[in-house]
């Protein structure tokens, strides 16, 4: 779709990133001038800053949300905790590098359906779809909405099985049940978590960054072996590694955005506030409104009549995404001959549906309040 002559538009990171600019080059000439291209104290400042953010004992900064969610499972596999065919069950309806994390990893992924009331993993199915070889479980907090109860702290306590968060959409949430080991925010919550700063994630880099926070030490000495070649230490390599080291640059950057996390978080609820309170239009299901946080990395309604509504969004030019349209599982890789690489316990209805269904409206630091308010008299008056 384009996004071009919209009056409102869906995104525009040269909007977004603006006013970051004159931090940003600074922070980007600081790198220049040091001589320091690899690591170094930027790298090892946004570790610091991310791990006392979420609470845990280590945090690692590497490529991608992508390569974040591959290393913490490769590590598992490397450190013996995981072996090729093992099971990860992971929500359905989440973006395809979860899913391609696990098979790359040489994993079995395990799909099961969300609660539609939240688009959250549906936690109630998990327990049918453990077997012998369920070695984790991936709940993706998607759209910014914490993914967390009393049901996924009960798995992991009992049986020993791993949690490995997709954090990617939800930097800087917090759940209102504790985690695992008494931190509330995301990225602590389970045993380990993936990071992205893809440039349109609440915290973007300036092109392709990723992180991965853990309080497992023999973990998080595996994932920075692997991240760095396989070695432990200069020329000696105990894993086949790969190189999916943090850019120092993008570092330098994302500790300037990290500075005003709490201010985007806020700026996005106050958006979506406007949206809850101001549309009031039956054909329109608006996200869940509960308990459970949410740092709202999308605004997602739900519309039978998808293509109607775009069609007046854009007549009215309001900018709009889907989020997302094709699920894994019916992504061409994942069927034919690939079905074999994933495994699908129970029927995908409720993906599906909200695969048809979902629509998301502008939220980005592009949609001023008074943008939030005439969009929603527009869909109001769908
Ligand atoms: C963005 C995203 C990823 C992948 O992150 P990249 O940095 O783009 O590799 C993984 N999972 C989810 C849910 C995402 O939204």
């Amino acid at each position: 779709m384009t996004h071009l002559h919209k009056k409102y538009e869906f995104l525009n990171l040269g909007t977004v990133d603006a006013p970051y600019l004159p931090e940003i080059e600074e922070a980007v000439l600081r790198v220049l001038r040091s001589g320091r291209y690899i690591g170094g104290p930027e790298v090892e400042r946004l570790e610091s800053r991310l791990s006392a953010l979420c609470g845990t004992t280590h945090a690692i900064g590497v490529s991608n949300g992508l390569d974040a969610l591959r290393l913490i499972l490769k590590a598992y596999v490397a450190t013996g905790y995981m072996s090729p065919g093992d099971e990860v069950i992971v929500v359905a309806n989440t973006f395809i590098a979860s899913v391609l994390a696990i098979v790359d990893a040489g994993l079995t992924p395990v799909l099961i359906d969300p609660d539609p009331a939240t688009s959250n993993l549906d936690t109630s199915l998990i327990e049918a779809a453990i077997t012998p070889r369920t070695k984790a479980i991936m709940p993706v907090h998607l759209y910014g909405r914490v993914c967390w109860d009393e049901t996924l702290r009960t798995i992991a306590a009992e049986r020993g099985i791993k949690i490995i968060e997709d954090n990617a959409q939800a930097i800087g949430a917090t759940s209102h049940l504790e985690g695992l080991r008494g931190s509330h925010t995301t990225g602590a919550l389970g045993d380990a978590a993936a990071f992205s700063f893809y440039p349109t994630k609440n915290i973007g880099a300036i092109g392709d960054a990723g992180a991965i926070t853990t309080s497992d030490a023999t973990l998080a000495t595996a994932v920075r072996a692997l991240a760095n070649y396989g070695s432990d230490r200069r020329y000696h390599n105990i894993y086949c590694g790969c190189n999916c080291r943090l850019d120092p640059v993008q570092a330098a950057i994302l500790n300037v955005k990290l500075d005003h996390l709490a201010d985007e978080t806020a700026r996005r609820r106050k958006i979506a506030g406007i949206y809850g309170t101001r549309i009031h239009n039956t054909k329109i299901r608006l996200p869940f409104d509960g308990k459970e946080a949410c740092v709202w990395h999308q605004y997602v309604v739900h519309v039978d009549e998808r293509d109607r509504f775009t069609s007046h969004l854009d007549s009215n030019g309001v900018g709009w995404d889907i989020h997302y349209a094709t699920p894994p599982h019916m992504q061409p890789c994942f069927t034919g001959e690939g079905a074999r690489r994933i495994k699908i316990p129970f029927p995908l209805q409720v993906t599906e549906k909200l695969a048809s269904e979902c629509v998301s409206l502008p939220i980005s630091a592009c949609t001023s309040e008074t943008d939030a308010k005439e969009i929603s008299d527009i869909i109001n008056a769908f």
